[in-house]
């Protein structure tokens, strides 16, 4: 039987904001005329995530760009539809990289793909997001890079997207002080009233420093940086001596065109003897399992809320993905590729 597929190729590197021309969605089919040691996976949803970006520029920063003409790729999960492998049977749940498409074949030498526990309670999805590499980022970020302990005070931007909105909650588990900042006033009220943010900060509304300077208090002992620019300025004048910076993300400058300003006050880092450490994820899988076992018992007692903003269909992978950089996302985008 052959299955019609679809895939999302991408033609050029983007400037700037990533355009619909960049893409192209190609037609295929994938047939379940197998090899041995082969499955065929039916994608069920796909991530988009802010790295992409910077795989599309043509440079290699900590991974390697993608190459032009050839589907995009990145996490998802889906189902097995067809094996040729004992230990993945028809059904199984797979969480893999090969996102961007509907349907694949994969050989057994595929060191990506893992098959999922199906846990009661849980969607698929969530391996994605809260239980997958955003959940482990926050994790990781928060608790060995910034060496988080118990009721300090903490500063985390990109408060409302997937990474963001994890440290924010697995902050207030340990006790903390927490704020938080975002672009809209809908994301501010429901980080407050639905997560339990201590103060959140609406960055559009008027300078990020002016009003962080407002509910700085005596200083933050934590800063999670997702953004950069303006707000690792900010974060830096209102840390507290000794305090600790998991620098994540600098998302407001992978769309930019020429050279963006720097924070003018570094020295703060030498004056407040700050640790200011750079990560990725990636490198900590030793830390895995037990953010599975923290995580999913947050989850069960209601500790951590999950949020998804879904859009529907490979047509929509491209917007969902150019929604990063607008503020369209509130908590984990996702592709949904089930239909
Ligand atoms: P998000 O879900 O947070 O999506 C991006 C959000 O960033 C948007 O919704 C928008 O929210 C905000 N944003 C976009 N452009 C700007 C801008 N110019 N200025 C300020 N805010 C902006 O993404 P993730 O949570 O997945 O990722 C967050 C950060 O973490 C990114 O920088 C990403 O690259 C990084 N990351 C790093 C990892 C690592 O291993 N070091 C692993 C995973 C992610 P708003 O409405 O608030 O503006």
């Amino acid at each position: 039987m052959e299955y019609l597929n679809k895939e999302v190729i991408l033609k050029s590197y983007p400037q700037g904001i990533p355009q619909d021309q960049d893409f192209q969605i190609l037609d295929t089919k994938v047939s379940d005329a197998l090899n041995p040691g082969e499955v065929l996976i039916k994608n069920l949803f796909m991530s988009v995530d802010p790295y992409m970006r910077g795989r599309m520029t043509g440079r290699r920063s900590y991974v390697d760009p993608f190459p032009l003409g050839e589907a995009l790729t990145g996490g998802a999960v889906g189902r097995v539809i067809a094996s040729q492998r004992a230990d993945l049977p028809v059904g199984s749940l797979v969480n893999h990289f090969s996102g961007w498409r509907n349907y694949f074949v994969a050989a057994n030498d595929r060191s990506d793909l893992k098959k999922l526990p199906e846990i009661s309670g849980l969607t698929p999805e969530i391996w994605l997001g809260t239980l997958g590499m955003p959940g482990m980022t926050a994790y990781v970020g928060l608790l060995k890079i910034a060496n988080l302990k118990s009721n300090q005070r903490v500063f985390v931007s990109g408060a409302a997207g997937a990474v963001g909105m994890l440290v924010g909650q697995i902050a207030k588990i340990k006790g903390c002080y927490v704020v938080g900042s975002c672009g809209s006033d809908e994301k501010a009220s429901y980080l407050k009233d639905e997560l339990g943010f201590d103060q959140v900060i609406n960055y559009k509304k008027a300078p990020i420093r002016d009003q962080l300077a407002k509910v700085a208090g005596e200083g933050f002992d934590v800063y999670f940086d997702n953004i950069g620019g303006d707000h690792l300025e900010a974060a830096l004048d209102f840390m507290k001596d000794f305090g600790h910076i998991a620098a994540c993300g600098a998302i407001s400058q992978y769309n930019a065109t020429k050279s963006v300003a720097g924070p003018a006050n570094l020295m703060q880092i030498v004056a407040k003897r700050l640790t200011v450490s750079g990560f990725i994820v990636s490198d900590h899988s030793e830390l895995h399992d037990e953010f599975v076992r923290d995580m999913s018992g947050w989850l069960r007692e209601g500790l951590i809320k999950d949020r998804t903003t879904m859009f529907y269909g490979i047509d929509q992978a491209v917007s969902a993905f150019r929604g990063l950089f607008l503020g369209e996302n509130t908590g984990k985008a996702l592709v949904n590729l089930e239909n």
